[in-house]
């Protein structure tokens, strides 16, 4: 039997896979990629690459192939009532980056324009075939068997990846248990001609109904994408309608989709839409991404971009594990813990989506067509940010949250100073102590926190609530080490160092043991929460420095 060696294993070169390999080429990781079809998907699934995947393409110099292969651009979303007109329009031109559209693609030609890349830059070995099992050793994946052309194989790596879709055997052999949950309709996809009215600058455009709304997506050849949606478990039927009756359909829902031409059958597919997303993506030596680790709702148009993005972040991580400065079990779990909120967010408003689409009673259908009417023609300063902020969601531009400012750490810190402690000296089940820092104009900024004594240290989260933004008191930290604490009546200067990631690696499941919050509020975002170590001086007893607590003025 042939044996491989190499340094990732890939199952499934559809995007999932071929991004990968992409993005391992790119950091100089070698990779063999198994896939079971032998040509790429004729479904119709997923056209549109966002912004924030452009920026990835072109990191990678896969960019002007893409366009070169005749990808067009889409500059956003409008979206149109029957009665009420135009709706809603995200205007991705707001969104500040270098490619402030989609390009939209047909998906055959997008795998394989990955695969292509993969292969041409010399660290991809794509093999055509079935990855069967998992070789394990001491409870951990080290390899996979494969059946490559009728002959059986064993491949070796130190990490593989499952990147083999919504079913797969991977997951299911590393026991990660997963949900789906079904939502009360499917999708219709097909193409056609683009009618005489879709010109300009090309945007998708969702028109809603009470039946289910109609999107046209823009593809390259004058022609568009058409999804529908159809009450559940009535695909069969709508797959066996003749085009007249199609058509009759769709003038039901818009007249203006009357004048799509040339609907074609080949390629036509019916989805049963759902969502799922697996507790964790990586166990006994196995990492998940794309579809094999979370399903959202087509609505959002974001599943393939998921994947790409999963896959930039994981090979990144793993060429820290490749370079020694982690292990692989810690990229896991850093690639888990940038990428499960940004998901859990897309299937969040996939889903929220959705609900504009499929609104079959009569009052949903006009009680969400006035939640957006209202702000679109009565607020226009609030729809202008409404619809600003949906176009950098769309991009998958991550902007940071500002973590709101709250006036009772101001009230917390006075009333522990003055009852030096007794009041506000602890909080859920653990000490608090009052932390100052220098600000950039010299005064000192105190806030209240938790802290986790350990041997002569003190520990420290700057969790922020579980902003993307770290909170003011670690940024000072940033410029000045030196901070004051006051525990009780005593003051003390103390030096403040950031957890290196392998001690934090260390820290970070001790600390949970002492407050569980602290997990919740990172699964809030990508941000890792720093842990900072407080190594206290001889307690002082000079006059304290001018406080100025958050909120005073
Ligand atoms: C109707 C519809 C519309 C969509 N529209 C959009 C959109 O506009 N934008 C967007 O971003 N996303 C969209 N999506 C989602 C998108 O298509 C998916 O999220 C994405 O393609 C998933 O890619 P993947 O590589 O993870 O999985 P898959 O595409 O399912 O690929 C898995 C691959 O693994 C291979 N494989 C499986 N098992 C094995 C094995 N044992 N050995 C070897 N190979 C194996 C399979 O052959 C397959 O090629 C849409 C989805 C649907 C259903």
């Amino acid at each position: 039997m042939d044996t491989i060696q190499t340094q990732v294993i890939i199952v499934g070169g559809a995007v999932a896979g071929g991004s990968l390999a992409c993005a391992l080429a790119y950091q100089g990781i070698h990779s063999v990629l198994l896939e079971k079809r032998k040509t790429p998907t004729d479904l119709n699934r997923g056209d549109g690459m966002q912004p924030r995947s452009l920026e990835i393409m072109e990191e990678w110099g896969l960019l002007s192939a893409f366009e070169k292969a005749g990808a067009i651009p889409a500059y956003g979303i409008e979206m149109y009532h029957p009665f009420l007109g135009k709706l809603l329009e995200i205007d991705l031109g707001v969104v500040k980056t270098a490619h402030p559209h989609l390009l939209n693609l047909p998906h055959r030609d997008i795998e394989v324009l990955l695969l292509e890349h993969a292969r041409k830059s010399g660290y991809c070995q794509i093999l055509y075939g079935n990855a069967s099992d998992l070789i394990m050793e001491e409870g951990r994946a080290i390899g996979v068997s494969a059946t490559i052309a009728g002959s059986e194989i064993e491949i070796y790596a130190p990490v593989i990846a499952g990147a083999d879709g919504a079913q797969s055997a991977l997951r299911r052999k590393i026991g990660i248990e997963v949900a789906f949950q079904e939502y009360e309709h499917d999708l219709l996809v097909l193409h056609a001609q683009r009618p005489d009215w879709f010109t300009g600058k090309l945007r998708t455009r969702v028109f809603l109904h009470q039946d289910g709304a109609a999107i046209l997506l823009p593809l390259p050849d004058e022609k568009v994408r058409l999804a529908l949606l159809v009450p559940a478990g009535q695909g069969g039927q709508w797959k066996m309608m003749t085009e007249e009756a199609l058509l009759h359909q769709l003038i039901k829902r818009n007249p203006r989709l009357g004048d799509l031409k040339g609907i074609e059958k080949q390629g036509e597919h019916i989805y049963r839409m759902r969502k799922m997303h697996a507790p964790t993506y990586a166990a006994k030596g196995v990492v998940l991404l794309g579809d094999a680790a979370h399903v959202t709702h087509a609505a959002g148009g974001l599943g393939m971009n998921m994947a790409l993005q999963d896959a930039h972040t994981l090979a990144a991580e793993l060429a820290s594990a490749f370079q020694h400065r982690v292990s692989f079990d810690q990229a896991y779990s850093n690639y888990e813990r940038l990428r499960y909120p940004v998901n859990q967010g897309v299937i969040d408003r996939a889903e929220f989506m959705s609900k504009q689409l499929w609104t079959p009673s009569q009052r949903a259908f006009w009680g969400r067509a006035l939640s957006l009417a209202i702000p679109h023609y009565l607020l226009p300063f609030l729809w202008k940010k409404i619809t600003t902020s949906l176009a950098w969601r769309n991009a998958g531009i991550l902007t940071p949250t500002p973590a709101k400012r709250s006036p009772f750490p101001a009230l917390i810190v006075a009333l522990y100073r003055l009852s030096q402690g007794r009041i506000g000296g602890h909080s859920h089940q653990n000490p608090v102590l009052l932390l100052s820092t220098q600000q950039e104009n010299n005064k000192m900024h105190t806030v209240p926190l938790l802290f986790f004594p350990k041997g002569d240290q003190l520990l420290i989260v700057a969790s922020n609530g579980g902003s993307d933004l770290p909170p003011q008191w670690y940024r000072n930290l940033q410029r000045n080490q030196q901070v004051i604490l006051h525990i009780g009546s005593t003051s003390q200067k103390a030096l403040a160092t950031v957890a290196d990631q392998d001690l934090h690696a260390e820290l970070w499941p001790w600390l949970i043991e002492r407050y569980a919050g602290l997990e919740a509020y990172q699964k809030k975002t990508p941000r890792q929460l720093a842990i900072i170590l407080l190594q206290q001086e001889v307690p002082t007893e000079k006059k304290e420095p001018e406080f100025v607590a958050i909120g005073a003025k």
